[in-house]
């Protein structure tokens, strides 16, 4: 079967038919400035060059629709027909507590996605909105959600848990969910089967480190605390975002610059991490590395303090895990950036944990970088969201 994944934001779409069966990417692409001047459409059909569709989008409909004749047209297309989509599976970013697991799509799981939004006003609505365009342009077609927080929601009380009055909670449910959960699921999972053990059997702390980061703790195959919290603002710094401060510190800014709370926020979500810690220099790794390497002071200042936020975690999650037998390292920066595995690890060797140099040089493959006598095994995972999802879509048919 083939199923087609579908990661939907408020003006893009990407998404990826994969063949459930060989595991195959059969195409994969995304439409960009739906809704705005310059709509595009690019399109990568596997073993052909990308094929790129500029032609104005007013909606999501329209670019479901342009997504699905790329995918059945003569040149370009890689199936005969729009029947041979079997299912449609689509990222839901937050499931609340309502989801614990992916769930085939109905009409009371969209009114559910409807109301989670007051917890993430920017990507719910989106999903849903891509839920419907499928649904439309392909009628009778099984659509499953698979919710970004739902593997995280085995942690205990403890840790999901903030130290503020109860009546947040059960009011406004005001506690951490964490995201990336399809991901920290695929990678401790990958994990497991790369070293030929069972993952019920091992204490796994997950690193997705990507534009955002964040760190989880599973324990005998269940998440048992993480980073993100009740946003994705909370714990490591990223790419843009701050991660963990104090939280005077909202107001104290919001007085001093004249700010309005969501302006803030906005500080905190899209100047902050990196870029903002680096003076602006970017908030990508490969530059952040060419500016330190070219005596940058405060590039360099981003990075060890990206690094020790890491460590710090990671040695935190000891605690959550009792232990830790493996570190796995996955996404954008942590498949990629041989420095920040190095650095971590450095601050890591107080634990008994050591890598291999040359090992450890290597860039998005999964390999094992940890010398033979580490005390913790780490290693390198690379993260496929996108064939997680449609393993779990057809799970549900
Ligand atoms: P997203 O959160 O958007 O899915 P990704 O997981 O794709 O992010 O990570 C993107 C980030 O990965 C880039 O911003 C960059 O910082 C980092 N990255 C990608 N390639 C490299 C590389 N070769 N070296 C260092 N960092 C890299």
């Amino acid at each position: 079967m083939k199923v087609l994944v579908i990661n939907c934001g408020s003006s893009s779409l990407k998404y990826q038919l994969i063949d459930s069966e060989s595991e195959n990417v059969l195409a994969k692409g995304i439409v960009e400035r739906i809704g705005m001047d310059g709509s595009i459409l690019t399109h990568k059909p596997a073993g052909k060059d990308k094929v790129e569709i500029k032609t104005p989008m007013e909606d999501h409909n329209i670019a479901v629709k342009l997504v699905i004749d790329a995918l059945v047209n003569k040149d370009h297309g890689v199936i005969n027909d729009l029947s041979e989509i079997g299912a449609v599976g689509h990222r839901v970013v937050h499931g609340g507590e309502k989801f614990n697991k992916a769930v085939l799509i109905t009409d009371e799981v969209k009114k559910d996605i409807e109301a989670l939004s007051a917890l993430a006003p920017l990507h719910n609505p989106a999903n849903l909105i891509g839920i419907n365009a499928c649904e439309k342009n392909m009628p009778g077609v099984p659509q499953a959600a698979i919710f970004d927080t739902a593997f995280h929601q085995t942690m205990p009380a403890p840790a999901y848990m903030y130290g503020l009055p109860y009546e947040y909670y059960e009011k406004y449910k005001v506690r951490r969910y964490g995201f990336h959960g399809t991901s920290h699921d695929y990678v401790s999972a990958r994990t497991a089967e790369i070293l030929g053990k069972k993952r019920e059997d091992l204490k796994i702390v997950v690193c997705h480190l990507g534009n955002g980061a964040s760190i989880s703790a599973v324990k005998n195959g269940k998440c048992v605390d993480t980073s993100m919290g009740l946003t994705p603002l909370e714990g490591l710094i990223m790419g843009t975002r701050s991660g963990d401060l104090d939280p005077a510190i909202l107001s104290y800014i919001g007085e001093k610059e004249n700010l309005s709370a969501a302006e803030v926020n906005n500080v905190l979500n899209k100047k902050s991490g990196v870029f903002g810690l680096s003076g602006g220099v970017s908030s990508d790794f490969r530059d952040l590395n060419a500016a330190a390497n070219e005596g940058n002071d405060k590039a360099r200042l981003a990075l060890d303090t990206y690094y020790y936020r890491v460590a710090k975690y990671i040695a935190g999650y000891a605690v959550a895990l009792q232990g830790i037998d493996v570190i796995s390292f996955t996404a954008g920066v942590g498949e990629n950036d041989f420095g920040v595995r190095e650095n971590v690890c450095k601050l890591l060797a107080f634990m008994g944990v050591k890598i291999d140099d040359e090992k450890n040089k290597i860039r998005g493959e999964e390999i094992t970088i940890s010398t033979p006598d580490s005390a913790i095994t780490v290693m390198v995972v690379p993260t496929n969201e996108e064939l997680a999802i449609a393993r779990q879509t057809i799970a549900l048919l």
